[in-house]
């Protein structure tokens, strides 16, 4: 069932775990993640990112996205990921989603604070819930497109979100989730995480409103206890992809060595393709319950 974001983080705030927040850029992923939650009967935030322009529209994911959540034997939330400007997020609105990311991260403080303030005025009346980030995601995930160029990450620190300003942040702006910058990245980790634990459970701490929850990107490769340790501390909404998305390459590979050069239909190796979409989107979505009371 296609529902709010808000009550799904309520009952995630109450039962200490945090819900998946995976992006389905296509049929087959989208398949696999609600499948995944469907198996293990809890709900599922299902993104799209303006990041995937390139490789889908919205107008042609969006119906897929809707008629799958509103099917679904779970709550399942439409959400926009990392939404960066006003047309493609009201596009959305136009196309039903439940939940929008209007990241303005790269702003200055202050006109993050008054473009994400404007945004949740104009959609909070029709019951859109709506994501911010403070902070910065460092990305450690290349592409062509703007904004998405390699980061350093010589010092994560830098991108750290601040606690006074991430209070500030929740209570000006009346945003319900709040993304912070802890010591994840964007794409694959290459070395170990080192998530500051301690920050977020500061910001959960200085944040007093209850209905503001925290979330947490670029989860692909971070250590399983590190995520475990952030989800106690009051991470409650996680974004997970990359490592879903590159765990198909060498399953596929595989399996064309070992065609030998014989015709191998495209069909067969999509479901090959969605089995291990799901067996991947299941265990970080287990990985989130892991304390689930
Ligand atoms: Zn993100």
């Amino acid at each position: 069932m296609l529902v709010n974001m808000r009550d799904m983080l309520k009952d995630a705030e109450q039962h200490n775990y945090a819900i998946g927040s995976l992006n389905t850029p296509n049929l087959e992923t989208l398949r696999a993640v609600i499948g995944a939650a469907e198996e293990l009967g809890c709900p599922i935030i299902i993104n799209h990112a303006q990041g995937h322009e390139p490789v889908v529209h919205l107008e042609t994911i969006a119906p897929l996205m809707k008629m799958y959540a509103e099917n679904a034997k779970v709550p399942v939330a439409m959400h926009i990921d990392h939404g960066l400007d006003i047309d493609f997020c009201m596009k959305a609105v136009r196309a039903g989603f439940t939940s929008i990311m209007c990241d303005r991260s790269e702003y200055p403080l202050e006109k993050n604070i008054a473009l994400t303030k404007s945004f949740v005025d104009l959609v909070k009346p029709l019951g859109i819930t709506v994501e911010a980030e403070l902070g910065a995601m460092p990305n450690n995930m290349p592409t062509e497109v703007p904004g998405q160029e390699q980061s350093d990450l010589s010092d994560l620190t830098v991108y750290f979100t601040k606690v006074d300003e991430a209070k500030r942040f929740a209570e000006e702006t009346g945003v319900d989730v709040l993304a912070i910058s802890i010591g994840t990245v964007h794409g694959m980790y290459k070395a170990k995480s080192d998530l500051d634990i301690e920050r977020i459970k500061a910001i959960r701490a200085a944040i007093t409103d209850q209905n503001v929850h925290l979330g947490m990107h670029g989860c692909s490769g971070t250590e399983p206890d590190q995520v475990v340790a952030a989800v106690n501390a009051g991470i409650k909404k996680i974004n997970y992809f990359t490592a879903m998305d590159t765990a198909v390459a060498p399953v596929l590979k595989q399996m064309i060595d070992d065609y030998e050069g014989r015709p191998l239909n495209y069909t067969l190796m999509v479901n090959v393709a969605m089995e291990v979409l799901q067996k991947e989107a299941k265990k970080a979505m287990e990985l989130f319950m892991t304390c689930k009371k």
